[in-house]
């Protein structure tokens, strides 16, 4: 565990809303914008007991519980800990950098996977086997680092034929590399069957800001 904290949900289609943010330790890729590195590291966090994990979940009883990190799917124990969660009385989302297969995640959690871009510099690692795993539970993720991401990104959509695709596409400008007006200037442009989004976290805390 890196850290677990109360806050608000600033992605995917639940943004705003009261969140416990349950951020596991370990993450294998190396995205050339990441904003968690201090959370990279296996041993950046300490073990703790799953029923410790569940009972903080229920003593700030958030309607919504995230699972993030780091990458949590690195960590073999995710999927019993995304089972105790569904246990409970709200949400579950997991955030995933979609370099892991997610056909063991349980079906009740709303799972928010990225296709890396190029200008991620890990593109190589999308399991392109998800695609076809996805409900209308789940968000598919493009982080844009520049016009040739988002060009990339648009092709990605008709090779895929995502506009068919009951998950919810959602776009984000990598922060400081594009303005989030181009983005939607291209987007709306190119009439992109996906939503726009900005990291509200930043927007409220700033950017350097961690545990909130
Ligand atoms: S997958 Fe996420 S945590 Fe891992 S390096 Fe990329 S942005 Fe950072």
């Amino acid at each position: 565990m890196h850290e677990i904290y109360d806050s608000i949900q600033g992605e995917s289609t639940l943004a705003g809303t009261p969140c416990t943010f349950i951020r596991l330790a370990g993450c294998p890729l190396r995205c050339g914008y990441c904003d968690t590195t201090q959370a990279i590291p296996t041993d950046s966090g300490e073990w703790m007991a799953m029923e410790a994990i569940i009972a903080e979940v229920k003593r700030q009883g958030r309607p919504l519980v995230l699972v993030t990190g780091g990458e949590p799917l690195a960590q073999k124990q995710c999927i019993e800990l995304l089972k105790e969660l569904g246990k409970l009385d709200c949400i579950v989302q997991l955030e995933t950098s979609g370099a892991y297969l997610i056909d063991q995640v349980p079906e009740s959690v709303h799972r928010i996977v990225d296709i890396k871009t190029p200008g991620s510099l890990e593109v190589e690692r999308n399991r392109l086997e998800n695609l076809a795993l996805l409900t209308a539970n789940d968000e598919l993720k493009f982080v844009i680092t520049s016009r040739d991401d988002y060009e990339w990104v648009r092709q990605f959509i008709v090779e895929y034929n995502l506009a068919a695709c009951e998950a919810t596409l959602l776009m984000s400008p990598a922060y400081g590399s594009v303005a989030g007006s181009d983005l939607c200037a291209w987007m709306l442009e190119d009439r992109l069957p996906a939503r726009m989004q900005l990291q509200l976290h930043k927007v409220i805390w700033g950017a350097q800001a961690t545990g909130v």
